[in-house]
């Protein structure tokens, strides 16, 4: 069944102490007030994840993931976080293929397309980031940009892996920007996204899938973008760091 998802990136923000204090309101906003979503998740650093998960347990509407792993099961790779070691400390997500990893660590569709089956073969859910840039969409090739995006990263896997991804549509352009697509422009590109997902997989299966909007999305206008037919929830940056505003954006529901 189609999931209503509302999941935070803190990125690199937040010491352990205040991660831990937002982390503790979320979940008792969360707790006391009604909600239409069925998860919440927060990715926060590595070194929060096994503290955050073991504060969400028993709590059914939240759960907490990571930002990256890296694409292979053990080894020598020093300084690296593999997904079984993620899922080792309770998480259950792990957001691939972020704009900012692109961008700043050359992470291409080929590497995404390891991530996503080292995380699917962990038993982890991948938050699968795709979105073009300014220029690809004043090129208006932001069609292309996501077909490929979706063909290189996820459409090697079969249904009952692809089954349990979560995609993310975030235009570059928006992210951390202030500038939100509108909520037409928005449920376009996932109109199309499903419809790409439903020509690979077959319409059942497209219709299951999670597509959340992430950029610049704030208590203001989340609720529109959410109301849109194709908008399954979000992925959302600045606004996941004051619990208030991310506790009303789930709300927005
Ligand atoms: C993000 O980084 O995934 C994001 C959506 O950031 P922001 O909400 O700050 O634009």
């Amino acid at each position: 069944m189609r999931q209503k998802i509302v999941a935070g990136n803190w990125k690199m923000n937040l010491e352990y102490n205040e991660g831990l204090y937002i982390f503790s309101e979320v979940i008792n906003m969360v707790n006391d007030e009604v909600f239409g979503i069925q998860t919440a998740i927060v990715c926060c650093p590595y070194t929060y994840l096994h503290s955050l998960a073991q504060l969400a347990k028993g709590h059914s509407k939240i759960s907490v993931g990571a930002q990256n792993c890296h694409q292979a099961e053990a080894g020598a790779f020093t300084g690296e976080i593999s997904a079984k070691m993620i899922r080792s400390v309770g998480a259950e997500y792990v957001i691939l293929g972020h704009s900012e990893r692109r961008q700043y660590f050359n992470e291409s569709n080929e590497l995404l397309s390891k991530k996503t089956d080292i995380v699917l073969g962990n038993s982890l859910k991948p938050v699968f980031c795709i979105g073009e840039t300014l220029e690809e969409r004043e090129g208006n090739r932001h069609f292309e940009v996501i077909k490929t995006q979706l063909n290189e990263g996820l459409f090697h896997l079969e249904n009952s892996h692809f089954t349990q991804v979560i995609i993310a549509y975030e235009p570059v352009w928006a992210i951390g920007t202030g500038k939100t697509a509108s909520a037409a422009q928005a449920q376009e590109i996932h109109a199309f996204i499903r419809q790409e997902i439903a020509s690979k997989y077959g319409r059942e299966i497209a219709d299951a899938t999670s597509i959340l909007y992430g950029g610049s999305c704030n208590p203001k206008n989340a609720a529109e973008l959410f109301s849109q037919a194709d908008i399954d929830g979000g992925l959302i940056g600045g606004a996941s760091l004051k619990s208030r505003d991310f506790v009303d954006i789930i709300k927005a529901f």
